[in-house]
């Protein structure tokens, strides 16, 4: 749909995108094809440096994500695949060494090969495009935080300002204001996002905005593992140990793996071991002794030395997407999931493509579109969500769920559909839609087990009654002549 490249006669005259994340420049990509100007992308952090520079491979500059069909397809649509995937390394399927220290290679079944690229690199990538191709209709601004948005009668008000890193937005130092037509949140998972807090504290708006407690929480750190000329480099390389640390090893285009080592903070002896050169090194050597040739010395001693980073705790927007035209969500913004199954910026693309079609449909009416827009997405982030959290439960609720499916999907392939992440990967399938439709799944297989059950047990009744119970009642009057 996004390839059409219609104009909206309705567009307005200039929008703010608060967040320069791949789903922000995304968006802004998006409605400049639609013929909207005047696009204004606030990005709080500094640029980051050029595709093609030699920083990308470095793994404490960012991780790896994994591009799967549905985002791919969004790409596609916005004209930016062919520059993606360009910088892009293959991933065919995986290399796992369980705790027993045993490799298993599985190749994946998939109608699409995933693409697999640092996040900071992709974001290098859309910005590029953007300079290339819609100079005249976007401007991307760095080091520049949106630190208080209102919503007036006017238009929005947004005031900017400069902060880093570890930003504080009520000490950050103000630049001016900006009042404008449109504003769209894609400021991530972040405790500094200015459009989603006021769209949460706003009681016009009906947005609320639900975090979840991290009851599963990781932290990683990043490790690049220079991989012989001999091994495949378009698999995902992971192990992990008795205990649960995990080391996941994505490639780069270069040829080198990102390798993420995730651990529970609640394990510090661990957390302290992981933190020391020489204690590294020897945690390397007892529990991933596999990638030790593959590893410098040097690395060890920078991800001792480098900090931990959490992974994000699952959270969605409920109920409303919008203010009136006035202000929409999208991204991780409006579904934090763990990115244990590439979900999390497929998906905020798919926001992209929705709040479009919404557009699309108003002819670039925001009145009419962003209610729109909430109505159709609201639903699928909640989804999405949902059913992430089921994943991050133990055996019950993630693996016996899996087996399930696999075996009533091989049985009767007509009539259930294949386990929720096979599900979850195909873009023909709405996240509601997934979730009603597994919903059933789970009705009909409990319909189904509970039949044969009755079945069984009739059955044994029957037996009893026709041969045990004549034989004992025989037993019995024997006894008592
Ligand atoms: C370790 C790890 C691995 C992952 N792997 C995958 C994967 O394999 N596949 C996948 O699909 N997803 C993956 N993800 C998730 C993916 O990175 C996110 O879903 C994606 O980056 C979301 O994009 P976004 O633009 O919505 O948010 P972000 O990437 O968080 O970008 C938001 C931007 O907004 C800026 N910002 C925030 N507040 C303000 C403000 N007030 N003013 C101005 N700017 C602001 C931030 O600085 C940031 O640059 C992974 C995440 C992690 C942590």
């Amino acid at each position: 749909v996004l390839a059409d490249d219609k104009t909206h006669a309705n567009a307005p005259a200039s929008s703010v995108i608060v967040g320069g994340g791949p789903t922000g420049l995304a968006c802004a990509i998006a409605l400049a094809r639609r013929g909207w100007g005047n696009i204004e992308v606030w990005e709080r952090l500094a640029k980051p440096p050029s595709s093609d520079s030699s920083v990308w491979g470095d793994a404490s500059r960012s991780y790896n994500v994994g591009l799967s069909g549905r985002g791919q397809a969004v790409l596609k649509d916005l004209g930016v695949f062919d520059a993606v995937i360009d910088k892009c390394a293959v991933v065919k399927g995986r290399m796992d060494w369980g705790p027993n220290g045993e490799p298993k290679e599985r190749l994946a079944n998939k109608t699409y090969d995933t693409q697999v690229i640092q996040r900071d690199r992709l974001v290098s990538v859309l910005v590029e495009e953007i300079e290339k191709k819609y100079a005249g209709k976007i401007s991307v601004s760095y080091d520049v935080a949106c630190v208080d948005c209102e919503f007036g009668a006017d238009g929005v008000t947004l005031e900017r300002g400069a902060c880093g890193e570890n930003c504080d937005l009520a000490a950050a130092r103000a630049q001016g204001k900006t009042v404008t037509p449109v504003v769209f949140g894609a400021e991530g998972n972040t405790m500094h996002s200015a459009v989603v807090r006021e769209m949460d504290r706003n009681a016009a708006c009906g947005v609320k905005v639900i975090k979840f407690p991290n009851t599963n929480p990781r932290v990683y750190k990043t490790i690049p593992i220079h991989l012989p000329s001999d091994m495949r480099k378009d698999l995902n390389y992971s192990a992990r140990t008795k205990a649960g640390v995990a080391l996941e090893c994505l490639p780069t285009k270069e040829g080198l793996l990102i390798g993420i080592m995730l651990v529970k903070p609640e394990d510090e002896e661990t957390c302290v071991k992981l933190s020391n050169k020489e204690s590294l090194k020897t945690f390397f050597d007892e529990h991933f002794p596999m990638f030790v040739p593959w590893i410098k010395d040097e690395d060890i001693e920078s991800m001792a030395n480098s900090k931990f980073f959490g992974l994000p705790s699952f959270g969605y927007v409920d109920k409303s997407l919008n203010m009136g035209g006035q202000g929409a969500l999208l991204g991780d913004a409006i579904h934090t999931v763990k990115p244990y199954f590439g979900l999390g910026v497929n998906s905020a693309w798919e926001d992209v493509k929705v709040l479009v079609e919404a557009l699309d449909d108003a002819n670039g009416d925001t009145s009419v579109a962003l209610p729109h827009y909430s109505k159709k997405r609201a639903a699928d982030a909640k989804a999405l969500v949902d059913l992430s959290r089921s994943f991050d439960g133990g055996f019950m609720t993630f693996v016996l769920p899996l087996i399930v499916d696999s075996i009533f999907n091989k049985v009767a392939p007509w009539l259930f559909m294949p386990n929720t992440i096979q599900m979850l990967q195909r873009e023909e399938w709405s996240f509601s839609a997934i979730a009603k439709r597994k919903w059933l799944d789970r009705f009909m297989q409990g319909t189904v087990i509970m039949s044969f059950m009755s079945a069984v047990g009739y059955a044994a009744l029957q037996l009893t009654r026709q041969y045990v119970w004549p034989f004992v009642a025989r037993a019995l009057l024997r006894g008592g002549a």
